[in-house]
């Protein structure tokens, strides 16, 4: 059996209609549930944060099982959502976002399990608050999941397959000085704007090195022209593909403006978070060499990358999940641009039948043979789990 795309366009067009912006997807989990439950025969539960989890059982297979992931919410502007379908590319009509990102992953996900004849056991994750953080990710119950392989549907090209993620840390600074009159009494005064611009000269901005990149994205402060500036706040963030180096970058950031604040008599109450850990699968991973042989299965040379921007499968393999990342054909994310083509979408699906299939012949440890389910996770729920409370990763 293939691809039913017409199905699948329709499937993924009601989708993009209902609204889902972070934290407001409660009303598209449950469509999205009765939807798997009627589509794929799956049976499901909502965790305790409010993410879906669907068990699909095998189809002639023995294999371990898998999890296939997608998340829910969408950036905004994403209300009001209307699809328009022109010379076989669907968008928005303009003032929203599509919200292919991540809903044509699910729609692929749904359309690749109904046209596979062979399945391994099937676990389907879809999260919440992906979009702001990973939070779905980082608080998904995983005393649900037993998969310990996977694939998340959130990348863009097709013939690319993503092996690994960054450290990716969030610095929040706040720096606090002194007000006075700027024209009676400046010297009573202490700027927090100047105390932050001082921190600047002490650490590099924008791509460090090869693997690594800085950047200061919010500055504000001061309130009024004629007055010294008593706060000043900065949200800045660090990324690197070594985790050491991220470490390092951000210990810098966070020194520099406590030393330029207190140089001049301000003060710099700083707080940062590891939004995400590095993550490298190696190229021999049963997994990847899976998704790889799909692709080519699809008639397209099939790559692996690494990439800087924050995914959930960052989350998924530091919990024991050895999960890939593929293409679901949708351009220009998190814009109003955004659009997808349907012969893409199509294209998406076929390469997940191809994995599906192989992953319905072998387990974790790869080649020809099948598997007994159930391998057992090496991680207890939550055991490797971040833990800190999180704030928009973007
Ligand atoms: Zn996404």
């Amino acid at each position: 059996m293939t691809v039913q795309t017409r199905q699948m366009v329709d499937s993924f067009c009601e989708m993009v209609r209902i609204d889902s912006e972070s934290g407001r997807e409660q009303e598209f989990i449950q469509y999205l549930q009765k939807l798997m439950e009627r589509e794929l025969g799956a049976s499901s539960v909502i965790d305790a944060f409010g993410n879906l989890v669907c068990r699909v059982p095998a189809r002639g297979s023995t294999a371990a099982p898998l999890l296939l992931a997608a998340h829910a919410d969408t950036v905004s502007p994403g209300i009001g959502v209307e699809p328009v379908i022109q010379d076989g590319v669907i968008r928005s009509r303009g003032e929203t976002i599509l919200g292919a990102d991540d809903k044509a992953g699910i729609a692929e996900i749904i359309a690749a399990v109904k046209a596979s004849t062979r399945v391994p056991p099937l676990e389907i994750v879809v999260v919440r608050c992906e979009e702001i953080g990973l939070k779905g990710a980082k608080n998904l119950d995983y005393s649900l999941i037993k998969a310990t392989r996977g694939v998340l549907m959130d990348s863009d090209v097709l013939d690319k397959v993503v092996i690994g993620g960054p450290s990716h840390y969030l610095i929040d600074v706040e720096v606090t000085g002194r007000s006075a009159h700027a024209g009676m009494e400046p010297e009573k005064g202490v700027s927090a704007i100047r105390a932050a611009a001082l921190a600047f000269q002490w650490f590099p901005e924008g791509r460090v090195d090869p693997e690594t990149t800085a950047n200061v994205g919010i500055f504000r402060g001061g309130a009024i022209r004629n007055g010294i500036p008593e706060r000043a706040s900065l949200r800045a963030e660090c990324r690197s593909l070594d985790h050491q180096k991220a470490e390092r970058l951000r210990e810098r950031i966070e020194k520099a403006f406590r030393e330029a604040a207190a140089n001049v008599g301000a003060r710099a109450d700083v707080s940062t978070e590891l939004a995400c850990r590095t993550y490298r699968l190696s190229e021999d991973a049963p997994m990847v060499q899976a998704a790889m042989e799909a692709i080519r299965a699809c008639q397209l040379e099939a790559k692996t990358s690494v990439i800087t921007g924050g995914t959930d499968a960052s989350v998924y393999n530091e919990n024991g999940i050895e999960t890939v990342v593929l293409g679901i054909g949708a351009r220009d994310e998190h814009s109003v641009d955004e659009s997808v083509a349907i012969e893409d979408m199509e294209k998406a699906a076929e390469i997940l039948v191809a994995l599906l299939e192989r992953c319905a012949y072998r387990g974790r440890s790869g080649g020809g043979q099948s598997e007994a389910s159930g391998s057992g996770r090496t991680h207890g729920p939550g055991e490797k789990r971040t833990g800190a409370p999180v704030q928009g990763t973007e």
